[in-house]
Parts: structure tokens; C-alpha cells; sequence
């Protein structure tokens, strides 16, 4: 037996070192044992099976590169688990291709599909329509989607297309919202589905961004035609991301000619988008103009409860439960971002099995403070203010005046209101800085604010629009 393992393993270290954050380094890289080397297949010890899935999920492309590096083409990696009573083991599959990815909010890859994208599908003399592989994760289902207030309307518009694909009012169905908020997964889940009921169906999944290297290329290589016909092949085509299309004039035009043929026929398409699509600068009017034919619906911040139930989802997929007081905690304090709720939970769980620590509120805090806090730019009072100001078309200064006009009033309790909720500013600076207010006079504001958005509909509509701005900025 030679100390080969300890060795390549080592080698191996060293390039995921320069890769991947210290923090991550050391909560997902540092704690694996090397055991052997038998041919070419490496086999290493993990502390438990949560860890080789979170490997699969953000690491697959890396740890990929360095087996194939420093083991040769063919190897292999396969795992034992430490603590697990059943003592799993098994290998990690290592896809084919290299790919980036790009990294979200805490700094870890964005979740990934192990199944390859064909970057140029549309060059394989005579591809079957088949053949064509969906793209789709089936880690994002409908079932693990969690309904709630905020996602509603864009949920059940998904359910219905699944059910018949190209037959409802949806078409093209263009879902909107900030990052991190369940765009993507929705895209998957409505695929997923439409696959399961509709097996004969083809579906595609593709970042925006795909469909435009896809097309550079096809363009450099004379087979727009190729490319254009291939697309047109599709059933239920899904293209998250299209605000990556914007200022591409190229890609526009060539997905225009797609939509409309895939429109006429009676083919299901899926929009997604990080903005309104109007709010979409760069992209040709007759683009956003179809995308207007369909449904358009947001997917919103969700709501304590909604995000509640979000990590508890997310507890039971991991075979794991956090206290009670801990789960408030998560809810209460990571808002604007379900994937950064994730990711606290994430870090939750390796440092309590590295530490083999009970997770305790301290500990949530420490995290939620270096991961989240971080890395959402702190939204001052004086934003707050003159984001209020410009909704209701006043001027800042005109806000602070000392009068009773019940616009000027409203605008300045929902300033108020929102600076309590998303700067850390104390009550009384609030007050300072909106018309020299006491910090009392704040007080109310917020409690006047609250009740108004328990009792009044019109209201709730109004702020939902000026929160979102403030929210998602
Ligand atoms: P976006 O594409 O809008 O940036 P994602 O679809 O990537 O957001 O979602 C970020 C993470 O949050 C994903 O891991 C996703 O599974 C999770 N997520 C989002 N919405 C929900 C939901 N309603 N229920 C459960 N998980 C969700
Ligand atoms: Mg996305």
C-alpha cells in the first residue's frame, strides 16, 4: 500500500485552494480524507452524505478538472461517509465538460446541472427531435416549490401550461422578479412536468445567455439556418435569463424569427427575467411587444410565513431539523433572497457536524452576519427617501415640510416605515432625517403604516410597488 492517495489528493487540494473561497475551502474541502488509490479511482471519506450532494451540486465542474489532472482521463472519485450510521458510499459522477458558473450572493457556485449542455446541438447532422435533451434538473419540482402569496399567480400559470403546453392564454409566459427568488426553479419545474404528463413532448431548457454563444457560434460557422431550425424543433422552450439578449441585436432578431414560429404553431415558450420586461433597456420593441401577447407575472419577496415554510422544505430534504427559536431566526432575518436563506442553511449544517455542535441562535447569527449582511448593501434612509419621494412625485424637501397635505404625510410615514424595516438606522435618526422628526412621531408612523396594510387593499397594492423598489434595488 503506497501513500499515492495522500499524494494526488494533496495535488488535488491545492488547485481547488486557488479556486474556491477560504471559507469554503475549509468548511466543504478541508474536512475529506483521502483512503486510497485503486487504478484510477480515488477513493476519499466524507463526514456525511449532505456533503457529497452539496460536492455534486457546486463543485462537480472542479473536482472534475482536478481528477482529470492529476489521475489521468479515465478517473474516478468514489466516497465512504464517516458518520452516517448506514455508512454510505458510492461514487461521484463527474460529467464531461468544463463549465463556469457564476457565483451567487455567499460565494458558492450557482447550483448546477450534472447533465452537459450541448453547446451546439444544432450541428449534429441529423438530430432527432428525440433526442433533444431537455436540460431540466429534477431537483426543481413543483412539489419542492413552495407556494405561498408571492409566487402564486406565476405557480399555478405554470401548473396550467405544464398540464396543456401551448393551449392556454400563457403563451409566452414571462416571469419576472429579483435574484434568488425561485425564477429559475420554476422554469425547471414547469418542464419537469410538462415532460411527465407529455412525454412525447420536447422540451428545452436555456440560459439566455447559452442561446447566445450558441448563436455566435452558428453565425461564425455559416449555420444560422442549423441553428434556427433546431430551436424550431422544440415543443415548450424555456429561456430564463432574457435580459442577457439585451443589446445582443444579433440574437434578438434570430429569436425573434424562433418565437413567431414557434407561436404560430402552437408551441409553448417560457420567459424569464430579472426586470418588468418594459423596464428591459436594450431589447427591440417588437420583442417586448410579443412578450405582452402572454401572461407576465412576478414572483414577489415571499413572506415570513411563505419563507418559513420555505426552510422547512429544505430541513426535511436534508433529513435534518434545526430548534424552532433557530428556524424564526433564519425567517425573520434573511428576507430579499431565498437562495441566500439557503445558503445559511448550508453553512448550518457543515458547521454542525464539523463542530459537532448543536446549532444554536449564536451560531445562526455569526452566519447570517458574515454571509448575508455582507453582502446586501446596506439601504440607507436617505434612498429609502428618495425612492418614497419620486413614487409619489415630490421632492425630498418637500416631504420634510411641516404640513398636513395627506400626500406628503403618507410618503413620509411609508419612508419612515421602510427605513425602520430595511436600514439600520435608529428610530430617531429616521426622524432626523425625515423633516426632523421625533423618534416617537416614527413610532406611530410605522404603527399607522402597519395597520393600513392589514385593513386597506388599495394601500397594500401601493406599497407592495414602492417596497419592491427598495427591496430588490
Ligand atoms: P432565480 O432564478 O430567481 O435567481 P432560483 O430559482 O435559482 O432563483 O432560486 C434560488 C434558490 O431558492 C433555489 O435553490 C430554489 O430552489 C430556491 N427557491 C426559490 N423559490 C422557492 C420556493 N418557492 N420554494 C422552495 N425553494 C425555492
Ligand atoms: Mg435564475
Amino acid at each position: 500500500m503506497t501513500n499515492d492517495h495522500v499524494e494526488i489528493w494533496s495535488k488535488c487540494l491545492s488547485v481547488i485552494k486557488d479556486n474556491v473561497t477560504e471559507q469554503n475551502y475549509s468548511t466543504w474541502f478541508a474536512p475529506i480524507v483521502p483512503l486510497s488509490i485503486e487504478g484510477k479511482t480515488l477513493t476519499i471519506e466524507v463526514p456525511t452524505l449532505f456533503f457529497v450532494e452539496y460536492l455534486e451540486e457546486h463543485y462537480i465542474d472542479l473536482l472534475r478538472t482536478v481528477i482529470r489532472r492529476f489521475i489521468g482521463e479515465k478517473g474516478k472519485l468514489d466516497y465512504k461517509t464517516a458518520v452516517d450510521s448506514n455508512n454510505n458510499a458510492g461514487s461521484i459522477t463527474l460529467p464531461s465538460a468544463n463549465r463556469s458558473f457564476p457565483k451567487n450572493p455567499i460565494g458558492q457556485p450557482a447550483p448546477q446541472r450534472l447533465s452537459e449542455v450541448p453547446l451546439n446541438p444544432f450541428v449534429i447532422p441529423g438530430l432527432k427531435k428525440q433526442q433533444i435533451d431537455s436540460q431540466l434538473n429534477e431537483n426543481y419540482t413543483f412539489d419542492n416549490f413552495i407556494e405561498g402569496e408571492c409566487n402564486r399567480l406565476a405557480r399555478s400559470a405554470g401548473l396550467q401550461i405544464a398540464k396543456m403546453p401551448g393551449k392556454t392564454s400563457f403563451n409566452p409566459l414571462v416571469i419576472y422578479s429579483g435574484t434568488g427568488l425561485g425564477k429559475t426553479h420554476l422554469c425547471h419545474a414547469i418542464g419537469l412536468e410538462t415532460k411527465r404528463l407529455h412525454p412525447e413532448k420536447t422540451v428545452l431548457y436555456v440560459q439566455a445567455e447559452q442561446l447566445s454563444t450558441q448563436y455566435v457560434t452558428a453565425n461564425k460557422n455559416n449555420n444560422r439556418p442549423d441553428f434556427i431550425n433546431f430551436y424550431q424543433m422544440i415543443d415548450v422552450l424555456i429561456i430564463d435569463d432574457i435580459q442577457f439578449l439585451a443589446g445582443k441585436p444579433g440574437t434578438q432578431d434570430v429569436f425573434f424569427h424562433i418565437f413567431n414560429h414557434l407561436q404560430q404553431n402552437n408551441k409553448q415558450i417560457v420567459i424569464t427575467s430579472d426586470r418588468f420586461p418594459s423596464d428591459l433597456q436594450g431589447m427591440e420593441d417588437r420583442l417586448l411587444s410579443r412578450f405582452k401577447w402572454g401572461l407576465t407575472a412576478d414572483l414577489q419577496l415571499p413572506d415570513l410565513v411563505t419563507r418559513t415554510s420555505i426552510i422547512r422544505e429544505k430541513m426535511h430534504d436534508n433529513g435534518i431539523t434545526f430548534p424552532d427559536e433557530v428556524v424564526q431566526y433564519i425567517a425573520t432575518n434573511v428576507r430579499n433572497n431565498i437562495r441566500e436563506l439557503e445558503g445559511v442553511m448550508n453553512s448550518l449544517m457543515a458547521q454542525s457536524v464539523f463542530n459537532k455542535k448543536a446549532v444554536t441562535i449564536e451560531m445562526t447569527q455569526q452566519i447570517i452576519d458574515r454571509f448575508v449582511r455582507n453582502t446586501v448593501k446596506e439601504i440607507s434612509v436617505e434612498y429609502i427617501i428618495n425612492t418614497v419621494c419620486d413614487y409619489f412625485k415630490i421632492s425630498p424637501e418637500q416631504m420634510a415640510l411641516n404640513t398636513r397635505k395627506r400626500q406628503v404625510v403618507q410618503a413620509r410615514q411609508i419612508a419612515m416605515y421602510l427605513s425602520k424595516k430595511y436600514s439600520n438606522a435608529s428610530l430617531a435618526s429616521i426622524g432626523q432625517q425625515c423633516g426632523k422628526k421625533h423618534h416617537a412621531t416614527v413610532h406611530h408612523a410605522c404603527k399607522t403604516i402597519a395597520n393600513q396594510l392589514e385593513t386597506d387593499k388599495q394601500f397594500k397594492v401601493m406599497f407592495a410597488d414602492i417596497e419592491k423598489k427598495i427591496a430588490l434595488s
